[in-house]
């Protein structure tokens, strides 16, 4: 009971952008316009990310508030998360793999349906900017491992450390037992899935990460898959994911998301059912958390996960808000 008027209150949140087309007679600013001619749509800009990430939303907001495009407002909003040493889930600063290696995974999408994406990239600290490189400057979408670092030499980024001494140090007590537990603690795993709607209408998304904590070496999980940790679609909306990665792969579940968003799905309904499915094919999915957040072209937003705890950043003109999401389980 609780719950449904929780998710009520969660989807009546983002309302206020009309991005559907006025005819010129319902618009009180155009009394003088003939009746059969349409008025360009008020767009109100907005930005959302996976987690209270609110020094990213707040810098994607600064971009769209100066009238730049969503695809620099995303790119620029998680490359904070990436910089930031204390994060050990995204970027520098990461947690490495079993062997010590940090590895980090990203993918961007532009509202062309251009995507780019880097997997299992070392030694570079703003992975996002490489997949949005791999984007733009070559004819692929995906680049991998020494052939993404190497690209991404080409393209001017220098070579880093990734692993911080803190990072370095959780690694080296957890060799003592060297558990391989894939099964990531609910609270632990803090991928950065950014959407953003400019004031032209268009929409765009990115994500980045490095991945589950002591992984195999070699894994890559959800967040640089397109369609699987992103996706975009102009037309209808974007979607992306946090959590156990593999299955968030299984559904493809921000493509998943935003076909339902075509179908007639708000951004929450849309969010719900992806997580169901999830729930119905895995019965362990007590033992793992996966959280959606879905924007569609109407500027409402919506998030649902499996377990309690997750919730998204929001932002636009009348300021910043962390949303907590709804789950499947109380
Ligand atoms: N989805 C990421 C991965 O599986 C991790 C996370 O968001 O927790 O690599």
């Amino acid at each position: 009971m609780q719950r449904r008027k929780f998710l009520k209150n969660v989807g009546l949140g983002a309302t206020a952008v009309a991005a559907t087309p006025v005819m010129a007679k319902d618009h009180p600013s155009d009394l003088n316009s003939s009746k059969n001619k349409w008025v360009k749509p008020q767009i109100k800009p907005l930005t959302i990310c996976t987690w209270n990430f609110h020094r990213a939303t707040a810098k994607a907001w600064e971009v769209l508030q100066a009238g730049g495009k969503a695809l620099d407002a995303v790119e620029q909003g998680v490359m904070i998360e990436e910089a930031d040493l204390s994060n050990q889930t995204v970027g520098r600063g990461g947690r490495p793999d079993r062997d010590g290696f940090v590895t980090l995974d990203a993918c961007i999408m532009d509202p062309k349906g251009n995507c780019g994406a880097v997997v299992y990239l070392k030694n570079i600290g703003h992975p996002i900017q490489v997949a949005r490189k791999v984007m733009e400057e070559t004819p692929h979408v995906m680049l991998a491992g020494e052939g993404a670092e190497q690209f991404a030499y080409e393209m001017g980024f220098k070579k880093e450390n990734l692993l911080t001494p803190q990072s370095k140090a959780e690694w080296e007590a957890w060799k003592v037992t060297s558990q391989y537990k894939p099964i990531i603690n609910i609270e632990n795993h803090d991928t950065i899935g950014m959407l953003a709607i400019d004031q032209f209408g268009d929409i765009s998304g990115a994500c980045t990460t490095s991945g589950m904590a002591y992984k195999m070496a070699g894994r890559v999980g959800d967040s640089p898959l397109i369609g699987a940790g992103l996706f975009v679609d102009n037309e209808i909306g974007g979607a992306t994911a946090t959590g156990v990665g593999e299955e968030v792969v299984k559904t493809v579940g921000s493509f998943l998301i935003v076909e339902l968003m075509r179908q007639g799905k708000s951004p929450q309904e849309a969010c719900e059912e992806a997580v169901m499915r999830i729930v119905k094919k895995n019965r362990e999915y007590a033992n793992f958390q996966v959280g959606f957040i879905a924007l569609n072209k109407a500027g409402e937003t919506g998030a649902y996960c499996i377990h309690p705890g997750f919730s998204y950043s929001y932002y636009d003109q009348s300021g910043q808000e962390n949303r907590p999401a709804a789950s499947y389980t109380e």
